[in-house]
């Protein structure tokens, strides 16, 4: 009940509010502390090792002790022991257009349980593997400093930093094989967090996020990119109908994350604003996120504001003057930490804040809207949010407590403890008075423990669970 009384404090406001509307400071002052010493010097540390075993190529060797994807996976291993996690080393023998015999592709994961809700899971990740200009060499030395040595470092750096507190959620620290081969571990990994039936909010797929200037001399370290896909993916053919009716192709979840990605880093102050690209990946390229979309999990990729092309997927060589291949010397170890800091404050923010809820709006022909949702487990509170359907970020809201919800039949209003044992889940209901649902988009966010957790909008496919299709009447 004392956590009840703390949300009466928080008074309902209806009204226009600068985005991204503050939910407490303090979660910020906690986040800037928890990234403290994320340091681009570890990371260095990291990438030089990654490097030396010479090429990391899939197809390269899984039992040399120091060349070849097997040492750089035992090695990877071994640093996530050292911060005290388990791990496991999820496999797939795999055959396709880039992998000619059946091969054994494995991933490096450590797993930081969560101590109240374990089996909500946050993921970061980035691809171990490397390559050169023919995709198939798999002899050459092919450093992959920044693509994708930078991602992996920042996964290593995540579970070096973060191992040293607790969460209420799940953390999943993950190194992937056979990205360039055809985004194999990601489809690996994927596959395993729905065989563990592990219910993942979010995925942060970390590629080439380690340099700052691209080949014709343009340089940004202020800004990251995040891209997220449109519609979602999976179910996107059934969903077809009810989005043409009723919005929300901009408003998949993965798209939330990118908001909430892009809400964070005004807060955080280390010097970097996020550029969200409203595309899957690049143009016409792909990702290891694009497996967990399949599979309906939010997932988004973060990758630096300028590529360098003459630094990524090429032979180590000097042609006309101009210097070719993906080396260490290529990157930028200040803006590497930025973008880690961002990572890991997003990934302690999700990993203590409640489950996004899946709201539901109504309105039509109405002078008001209205909102409602099911309570979840650990909400101490709720926001409701709307946005002009033209505006890319939240920037209305007006806050929610267990007073627009429903009694649990349980009679009890503390939040920690868990809603889904037998319990009636509360019912949550606001209206908005002469908010017209035709002119804005709506979501619903929850706090808890302080912490606020990204979006859920209210439109077709918006949940952050996959989508299932209702089932039709025969
Ligand atoms: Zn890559």
């Amino acid at each position: 009940m004392k956590s009840f009384a703390l949300l009466l404090v928080s008074v309902a406001l209806i009204g226009a509010a600068p985005a991204p509307a503050p939910v407490p400071a303090e979660p910020y002052a906690q986040l800037k502390q928890i990234v403290a010493p994320v340091s681009g010097a570890e990371m260095k540390k990291t990438v030089a090792k990654l490097v030396s075993f010479g090429t990391r190529h899939t197809l390269s060797s899984q039992t040399d002790p120091k060349r070849g994807i097997g040492a750089a996976l035992n090695w990877t291993e071994g640093q996530f022991k050292s911060f005290g996690l388990p791990t496991v080393r999820p496999c797939d023998t795999v055959t396709g257009r880039r992998i000619p015999t059946p091969t054994r592709v494995c991933d490096m994961v450590a797993i930081q349980r969560g101590t109240e809700r374990p089996n909500d899971v946050v993921i970061i990740q980035g691809h171990i593997d490397s390559r050169v200009t023919d995709v198939m060499n798999f002899t050459s030395d092919a450093p992959g400093a920044n693509d994708d040595g930078s991602g992996t470092a920042a996964v290593i750096e995540a579970a070096r930093v973060l191992s040293k507190h607790k969460f209420p959620a799940t953390i999943v620290y993950a190194a992937l094989s056979g990205e360039e081969q055809g985004l194999y571990g990601g489809k690996i990994l994927a596959d395993y967090a729905k065989a563990q039936g592990w219910n993942v909010v979010t995925v942060l797929n970390n590629d080439i996020i380690g340099n700052s200037c691209g080949a014709d001399g343009v340089c940004d370290d202020t800004h990251v990119r995040v891209l997220s896909e449109g519609p979602r993916s999976q179910g996107e053919v059934d969903l077809m109908a009810a989005t043409h009716s009723l919005g929300g192709e901009n408003d998949a979840p993965s798209r939330n994350i990118s908001r909430f990605l892009d809400g964070l880093a005004d807060h955080l102050d280390i010097g970097l604003d996020v550029r969200q690209i409203w595309r899957t990946d690049r143009f016409g390229r792909g990702g290891d996120h694009i497996p967990f979309l399949e599979l309906g999990y939010p997932a988004a990729r973060l990758s630096v504001a300028v590529e360098n092309y003459n630094w990524q997927h090429q032979d180590l060589r000097t042609e006309k003057g101009v210097v070719y291949g993906d080396t260490i010397d290529h990157m930028d170890f200040n803006y590497l930490e930025k973008v880690a800091k961002l990572n890991i404050a997003a990934l302690a923010a999700i990993a203590s804040a409640p489950l996004p809820p899946e709201p539901k709006v109504e309105g039509a022909v109405s002078t008001d809207t209205t909102i409602t949702w099911d309570a979840v487990w650990g909400a101490q509170s709720f926001r409701v949010l709307w946005r002009r359907t033209d505006a890319n970020q939240w920037d209305h809201f007006r806050a929610a407590t267990w007073a627009d919800c429903t009694k649990a039949r349980h009679g009890s209003d503390d939040p920690k403890e868990p809603l889904m044992n037998g319990w009636t889940i509360p019912h949550c209901k606001v209206v908005l008075p002469h908010v017209r649902v035709d002119d804005w988009v709506f979501g619903v966010s929850a706090v808890g423990g302080g912490f606020e957790s990204p979006v859920a909008s209210a439109v077709p496919g918006g949940a952050f669970k996959p989508y299932v299709a209702p089932e039709k009447k025969p």
